[in-house]
């Protein structure tokens, strides 16, 4: 028996494209990205992302300690009859935290909810949502860093005690009353946990990081997406798409449509390395996976910054990016090939990156005075 999932909650200025779908950090990226950069593909991405979701823990690659924790968990709450423990999933966009929390409840045949904190606007916009769980059911927020402080305080007594203080009235009038609740759960993900307020992080008890993922498991993610979207493509041109995608199932999916498009448009429609390779100069990604947008950052640093240590405010001002948009986005894989590094001091260049986009650190004498 598989549960059912209610996609709810998005306001269409959120996410015009598609009402009910699940808007993903890689959505948001996709409004801050500058024109014409690698991430832009087309507006449907979300529903791309649905129709290649992994539905069981079975269809998941990768993330094997995740997996074997999530399998104990669901063992568990199975043989107890109890609720599956509270949850957080935290980690970069697009690296499957929707994908877990919507894969658990149809693995226990459960339903699920799902929202997003920034949505969730004061206390009355989530309650619908904790009348409506059922028992065992799963409550799925997205971005739960950025849910306000006053419906954090309300979900505090929902998570703890399976309950609501509803305050009606005003002033002397005020009343407080008790509402009893359906023991239920809640997946929270977030990819800035640091954020998260130590009361709301100390509701969960089950905390996983997702990590990136090696080459060769993209590239079984790669070759499984293919044939579900009825491509024909080789080993070697599907380890050549998992090689840029920045160790990121997304980038993977998004990369894998656009080469299927270019040899759809351009050759017979087989995917080889040779149509991976022109059909990735015509997106500006580098072999490793550099897109323009993280040229320009670590250009930015190193001529405008003289290498570092830069703010992240500078920085942002510079490129004319939101900062949160470097912080999700761009920093954690420039951190993972080691191209920068993050003192308290800010962001530095490193060696490593300035070999590969072979420059140098301008010295005082031959200091350019701005490049963009
Ligand atoms: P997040 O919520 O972390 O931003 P998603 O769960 O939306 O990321 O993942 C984006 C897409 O990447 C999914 O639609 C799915 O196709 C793919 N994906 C993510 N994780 C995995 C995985 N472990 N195995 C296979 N595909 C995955």
């Amino acid at each position: 028996m598989h549960g059912r999932i209610f996609r709810s909650g998005y306001t269409t200025s959120l996410l015009p494209m598609v009402r009910e779908s699940i808007i993903s950090d890689g959505d948001n990226l996709q409004q801050d990205a500058p024109e014409g950069s690698a991430s832009q593909f087309s507006a449907d991405d979300a529903q791309f992302d649905e129709e290649l979701r992994p539905q069981l823990l079975a269809d998941v690659v990768g993330q094997h300690k995740v997996v074997e924790r999530l399998q104990i968990m669901l063992d568990a709450t199975r043989k107890r009859s109890e609720p599956l423990g509270h949850l957080l999933l935290d980690g970069p966009p697009g690296l499957g935290k929707t994908t877990f929390a919507t894969v658990l409840p149809r693995e226990l045949g459960v339903e699920c909810q799902i929202t997003s904190g920034p949505v969730l606007k004061a206390p009355k916009d989530l309650l619908p949502y904790l009348t409506n769980a059922g028992f065992g059911s799963v409550l799925f927020i997205d971005e739960i860093h950025r849910m306000p402080p006053a419906v954090e305080e309300f979900i505090y007594p929902a998570m703890e005690d399976f309950r609501v203080d509803i305050t009606l009235g005003e002033g002397l009038n005020a009343r407080t009353i008790n509402m009893a609740l359906q023991p239920f759960t809640v997946i929270g993900a977030t990819t800035r946990s640091g954020m998260l307020t130590a009361p709301l992080r100390d509701r969960f008890v089950n905390r996983l990081h997702l990590d990136f993922y090696d080459a060769s498991e993209l590239t079984q993610i790669v070759a499984r997406n293919a044939r579900k979207l009825r491509a024909t493509i080789n080993d070697d041109a599907a380890h050549e798409i998992a090689k840029r995608s920045r160790g990121t199932p997304r980038k993977a999916n998004n990369f894998l449509r656009w080469t299927r498009d270019y040899a759809t448009a351009r050759k017979e429609g087989h995917i080889d390395s040779a149509v991976v390779q022109q059909a990735f100069q015509m997106l500006d990604v580098d072999g490793i996976g550099l897109e323009a947008q993280d040229r320009r950052y670590l250009q930015a640093l190193v001529q405008i910054f003289t290498g570092g240590p830069a703010g992240i405010q500078a920085i942002s001002h510079s490129l004319d990016i939101p900062p949160d948009t470097l912080e999700d986005e761009i920093e954690p894989f420039l951190l993972k090939c080691g191209f920068i590094q993050r003192t308290p001091r800010g962001r530095m260049v490193t060696a490593k990156a300035l070999d590969h986009l072979q420059m140098a650190v301008p010295t005082k004498e031959n200091q350019q005075p701005r490049l963009f």
